[in-house]
């Protein structure tokens, strides 16, 4: 099946630019397979080539720092192929990609899934409503295409993404209506025991706290501890109602950004049969791997958000590990090579993830927010409501794939990845049991859709089109 390529890596952010380079410069064919048009992944998405006129100013440093690894990439020898959807691995490494209108077949002995994070669901009712988006979806037009909203946001969740967002906009001199900050009391006492920990992100900590300083300083109303979220209108949003402190809030709105964290897109993993763990501290689910990323199937590496979250300087770290395993592995370097190289990755590695586990003991969700009220439209685009998934469960469903069978929940132009995560957690809740014992949608390729043909115009080689 199709071209056969030594190392074939999947994704332009941290964690595969990072190994991409690393790998070629042993004189490696390497192929990085993408979606988008220009390497950076979510963080840098289009670092190179920014339509905003100052974007160090808009977007941070932490965004324009991000062009010396695109640009070590681009200039390695690494082959690079944009705009290639993958929509097909499995265990014999063989990956499916469309690109150009037309289906390509590779097979490698080193897969390498750099796929990063999606947004982790946050229903509640009247989400469904135009003009309700999510915060992620916001910042990709942003960084893409330079668009910011008419209309004054209220930003609405938790986590460093809501608040770099709003931090963003004031710096592009736009208004930001409210920030409905769903962090709940219980959850600052709990993170405080990681702080110590933590004092070796302290420079992301900083950077957190001059956000909220220059957010409060801009006059934007911060509302803590929310929850009862509800968002207004009949066939448009018109606004939202929540709970705060104790006190009850009507706010008109035309936009509501959404955002409750990340967690690995699992797709592809999954796929190409890798094992799956649940992470109770990050309340999602993980792919398992060797220290090394080396996933439970031989020669499928698993790095970055796209294998548990950890943000983008372990992503980094992750890939430059991961690159030097599949070197061992093809005899570019010996173990005393690779054990003196990789020896102060993992310490890194390891101090870094102590940030981590501060920042999941404060924002990762309440049960309040994973499982919604009936009302709630869980599956968007099946249209099924929190009260039918609760239904199902309360009549024997054994989990989330038998689910589907009864309410066709997840088998609508998503795929299931945007309900996933909440009908596992509503059965498991209704049953009494864990989420790791309901567990999680099988998936079946094409994981993006693809029409008869795109299929039928399967290719194995795609150098010509480059
Ligand atoms: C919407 C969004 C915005 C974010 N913004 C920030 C931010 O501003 N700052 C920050 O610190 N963190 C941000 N994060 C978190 C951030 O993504 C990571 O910490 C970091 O980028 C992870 O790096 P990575 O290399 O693992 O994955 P990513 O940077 O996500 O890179 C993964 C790449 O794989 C591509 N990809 C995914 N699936 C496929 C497929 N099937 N076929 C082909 N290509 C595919 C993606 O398009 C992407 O280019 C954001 C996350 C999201 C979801």
């Amino acid at each position: 099946m199709g071209e056969k390529c030594p190392v074939v890596v999947v994704g332009a952010g941290p964690a595969g630019l990072t190994a991409a380079t690393l790998i070629s410069q042993y004189d490696v064919d390497v192929t990085l397979l993408d979606d988008q048009l220009s390497p950076g992944g979510q963080i840098y998405r289009q670092v190179s080539d920014s339509k905003i006129a100052n974007p160090e100013t808009v977007l941070g440093a932490d965004y324009t720092g991000g062009k010396a690894l695109v640009d070590r990439f681009l200039e390695s020898s690494a082959r690079y192929v944009p705009g290639a959807s993958v929509w097909g691995v499995n265990r014999k490494r063989e990956v499916s990609y469309l690109r150009n209108d037309a289906s390509f077949f590779l097979q490698t002995d080193h897969l390498i899934l750099s796929v990063g994070c999606q947004e982790r669901p946050m229903p509640f009712p009247g989400w469904q409503l135009p003009g309700v988006l999510t915060a992620g979806a916001a910042q990709i037009m942003l960084k893409s295409q330079a668009m910011a909203p008419e209309k004054a946001p209220i930003l609405v969740g938790s986590g460093p993404l809501l608040l770099l967002l709003a931090w963003q906009y004031l710096n592009l001199g736009l208004k930001v209506k409210a920030i409905v900050e769903t962090t709940q009391t219980q959850h600052y006492f709990h993170a405080l025991k990681h702080l110590p920990g933590a004092i070796v992100g302290r420079q992301q900590l900083v950077k957190g706290l001059k956000f909220l300083k220059d957010i409060r300083a801009a006059g934007i109303a911060v509302y803590k501890g929310a929850s009862e979220i509800r968002a207004l209108g009949d066939q448009v949003l018109e606004g939202i109602c929540f709970s705060s402190r104790g006190k009850q809030h009507t706010l008109n709105a035309e936009l509501v950004f959404i955002h409750q964290g990340v967690t690995p897109q699992l797709q592809l993993p999954k796929l190409a049969e890798c094992e799956l763990e649940y992470l109770v501290s990050q309340k999602c689910w993980s792919a398992k791997t060797d220290q090394f990323c080396e996933s439970t199937v031989e020669g499928v590496h698993l790095i970055g958000d796209g294998q548990q979250i950890n943000g983008a300087e372990v992503a980094e770290i992750s890939g430059q590990i991961c690159a030097l395993n599949v070197l061992k592995k093809l005899k570019r370097i010996d173990q005393e090579d690779f054990d003196r190289l990789s020896k102060p990755l993992l310490v890194k590695k390891k101090r870094q993830l102590k940030l981590r586990q501060f920042l999941d003991a404060l924002y990762t969700p309440s049960d309040i927010f994973i499982t919604p009220s009936d009302e709630t439209m869980v599956c968007r685009c099946e249209e099924v409501s929190a009260a039918t998934i609760r239904e199902i469960a309360r009549g024997g469903c054994q989990g989330p794939n038998q689910a589907k069978s009864f309410s066709r929940c997840g088998m609508g132009h998503c795929q299931g990845r945007f309900c996933e995560a909440t009908v596992s957690a509503l059965i498991a809740k209704e049953q009494d049991r864990s989420v790791a014992d309901i567990g999680f949608y099988r998936v079946r390729p094409p994981i993006r859709p693809l029409t008869l043909g795109q299929l039928g115009r399967g290719q194995s080689d795609d150098r010509e089109t480059n």
